[in-house]
């Protein structure tokens, strides 16, 4: 009997400790979850930032920056109308690969260093605060307000794509894999963001060397220079068929569909080579 004694008392010593760390470990993911939570927010009309403080010197600016976005993407496209969206602004890296981890579903996701921005939905678009850039992104620091304009158009005409995308009850950009398909979305974020204009001559000397077919196009996914090289080619798309064509093309999910809409004919690298011509004799006028 005496014997039994110590052991139950011991039993309820363990349950009693045991029930402790359990108690901590809900206090401490509740703290981490409010945490991550704890975000400042300013409403800009139908957009809204959200941040944390460290990073409050740059809110306003950014509202500028989204709204040329708007702008520049209703010049490039008329009467468009971009859906309420929310900016979150990450004050590091770390944060940054946290939300990133959620929106790929891998868990131990590490963003490269080049990556800071992030537009997979239709209603959110993730930035890596520029004031972080030094640390956690040295390739773009330092940075200009012009290069800062080029990521939110970047990034606000991939929205306005998947609010496109949404609207017709497609896959969201996020899923899909078909390189020409991709190729199309970033070249047209490039295109309209103006991200190849510094190297316009050599990519299109590059292009007028090649020999691309249309059909193929895909492949210019695979090429050092890919973003680049896929703004121009959306620009041939433009110049040969019109925007109306580049809207009916941004809904596309296969690239069997997208090449159905245009022609097959290799013209691409002709392309180049014609726009390389008036580009030269421009430089020299
Ligand atoms: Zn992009």
């Amino acid at each position: 009997m005496i014997l039994f004694v110590p052991t139950r008392k011991s039993k309820k010593n363990k349950i009693l400790i045991l029930g402790g760390i359990f108690l901590i470990i809900i206090l401490f993911s509740t703290y981490t979850i409010l945490q991550n939570l704890n975000w400042s927010k300013k409403s800009y009309g139908y957009f809204t930032i959200y941040f944390d403080t460290g990073d409050t010197n740059i809110v306003d600016t950014f509202s500028m920056y989204s709204s040329v976005a708007i702008k520049q993407i209703s010049t490039y496209f008329p009467q468009t109308k971009i859906a309420d969206f929310s900016l979150y602004l990450y004050s590091d890296r770390k944060k940054f690969n946290r939300v990133l981890q959620k929106l790929k579903r891998k868990q131990n996701y590490k963003s490269p260093q080049w990556l800071v921005g992030s537009t997979p939905n239709s209603d959110k678009i993730h930035i890596l605060s520029p004031n972080s850039w030094e640390k956690d992104a040295p390739m773009h620091y330092p940075y200009s307000r012009d290069s800062i304009q080029m990521l939110i158009t970047h990034e606000m005409v991939h929205l306005y794509q998947n609010q496109l995308r949404l609207n017709h009850s497609l896959t969201p950009l996020i899923k899909i894999r078909d390189p020409s398909i991709i190729c199309f979305a970033e070249g047209l974020a490039v295109l309209i963001a103006g991200q190849y204009k510094y190297k316009k001559k050599n990519l299109l000397k590059s292009i007028a060397r090649k020999d691309i077919e249309v059909s193929t196009f895909g492949y210019l996914w695979n090429e050092r220079d890919r973003y680049a090289l896929c703004g121009l080619f959306v620009g041939y798309i433009e110049n040969k068929y019109g925007k109306e064509k580049i809207k009916e093309l941004m809904i596309m999910t296969k690239s069997d569909d997208f090449i159905s809409k245009i022609n097959k004919r290799n013209d691409f690298t002709l392309y180049g080579r014609k726009t390389l011509l008036t580009y030269e004799k421009k430089l020299h006028e």
